[in-house]
């Protein structure tokens, strides 16, 4: 086991690394930026470096710095979290180039997974349902873009093979909006994604967003954990996740998660990922790999005991995988809730002094944050402050606690979006479970009328 490890990111994961980092024994360096100089969670680190202004591209997404910051510190490896250089394969390169490890998948996997075009055709050679469309990216020729969008049938979504983030996807609904909808995408790819290569498929109309976590070491051992449904978005950012999704039988759930952890075993992946799917009537469509740990990790931690940030130091150290597929139970059920510093309403980022900050407690509460009362959030980064979850013996006491827990939490000094928590958590579709990715624009609309 490394004996201390660089933690190249900020905020609640920061910290969530660096508690996984002492329970395993290793000392932690955290880098930050100016703007963080003052966090609580850089103070708990055996060691932190800072590596430049705010701003993250001078600081977060500074490679020679991190890279610096870990030769000056003797550090081994070096976790990534999510979001900043986490799926970026020149930055994985450059650290094992370094003689460090890169807590994360070899960089041609991030590389392969990271072209939504080679990524889907990996996909559907490994066995794993992807959504119909075009075979690879869309040709020049007008005419046999027009003969694959027929064939795929309307609507359609062009999407950019290098996109990310919920940009550079546009649907269209008419043979006549397919040709300058397919240039405007392309124009625009390039000049955001320098790549202007696009991509064709079926726009489904309603369908949920359901994930396969899967964790798998250098030696093709693969296992997949279950699944969490995030269809509860806006703007194709997930506010409420939650495991098991609601509805679906584990018969399916099994077999899509075997088909996942197989496509690892092909693809040679190593260390945590997560197959993101669309699901309608019945049927998984694969989207994208994220190729990291995801925000939203801690609901499978909850109901398969499993510490997925333990085990992603432990595969990149290169122990083997500590159980086979039959040793991974779900047990219960899990919600998590991202507490952001923004306007519940028209959803402006707020940063600024937390004057007061009250977080629930009790019976299957767990809360991953690096908040606290007098805590500054500064301006530069994401808005997510915390991550509330619930774990109960079903759905139904979880969602109890969960309104419970936010009852009981109090922030003052900034906005947060605790109050659209609420409302959710009393919404009787929510309730009820399995609504579509357009549920929540679709209430916020009807709240605004
Ligand atoms: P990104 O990498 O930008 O997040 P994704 O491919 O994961 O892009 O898609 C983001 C979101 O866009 C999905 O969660 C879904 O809401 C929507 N979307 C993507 N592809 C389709 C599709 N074929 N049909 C309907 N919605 C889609």
């Amino acid at each position: 086991m490394f004996e201390k490890l660089l933690i190249a990111n900020r905020g609640e994961i920061a910290l969530r690394i660096q508690r996984a980092c002492r329970e395993l024994g290793i000392k932690t360096v955290v880098v930050h930026s100016q703007a963080d100089t003052e966090a609580k969670y850089v103070k708990l680190a055996d060691e932190s470096v800072c590596i430049g202004p705010p701003a993250s591209r001078d600081s977060y997404l500074n490679v020679p710095a991190i890279i610096s910051a870990a030769e000056v510190t003797d550090a081994e490896a070096i976790h990534p979290g999510y979001g900043f250089l986490s799926e970026n394969a020149d930055f994985a390169e450059r650290v094992e180039k370094s003689g460090f490890v890169f807590i994360g998948p070899r960089p041609e996997s991030i590389r392969l997974m990271g072209d939504k075009v080679s990524a889907k055709e990996a996909m559907t050679k490994a066995g794993v349902p992807v959504v119909p469309g075009s075979e690879g990216a869309l040709p020049e020729d007008p005419k046999e873009v027009m003969r694959i969008a027929r064939t795929v049938g309307y609507p359609v979504i062009i999407k950019a093979a290098g996109g990310g983030g919920g940009r550079g996807m546009r649907v269209v609904h008419t043979e006549a909006a397919l040709l300058n909808a397919v240039a405007m995408t392309r124009t625009e790819a390039q000049a955001a994604f320098n790549n202007a290569s696009v991509y064709l498929e079926k726009f489904l109309e309603n369908p949920r967003h359901i994930e396969i976590q899967v964790l798998a070491d250098e030696y093709r051992s693969a296992v997949y954990l279950g699944e969490r449904d995030c269809s509860m978005q806006r703007r194709h950012q997930k506010i409420i996740e939650e495991g098991p999704a609601p509805g679906i039988s584990r018969r399916l759930i099994d077999r899509i998660g075997a088909r996942c952890a197989d496509a690892c075993r092909r693809i040679g992946y190593r260390g945590a990922g997560t197959f993101e799917f669309l699901y309608e009537n019945g049927e998984f469509y694969f989207i994208e790999m994220n190729t990291r740990v995801q925000v939203e990790h801690p609901v499978t931690e909850l109901i398969t005991g499993i510490d997925i940030v333990q085990e992603q130091i432990r595969i990149a150290a290169g122990e083997k995988l500590r159980f086979r597929q039959r040793d991974v139970v779900i047990k219960g059920h899990a919600i998590e809730c991202r507490i952001n510093a923004e306007d519940p309403y028209k959803f402006t980022p707020s940063p600024g002094r937390i004057t007061a900050w009250h977080p629930p407690g009790g019976p299957g509460i767990r809360v991953d944050s690096h908040a606290y009362t007098n805590y500054f959030v500064p301006p530069n980064y994401d808005s997510m402050i915390a991550k509330v979850l619930a774990y109960g013996d079903t759905r139904d006491q979880a969602i109890r606690r969960m309104r419970i827990a936010l009852s009981e939490m109090a922030i003052e000094g900034i906005q947060t979006n605790l109050a659209l928590h609420r409302e959710l958590f009393a919404d009787a579709r929510f309730v009820t479970g399995g609504t579509s990715i357009h549920y929540l624009e679709q209430k916020l609309a009807l709240r605004g009328a």
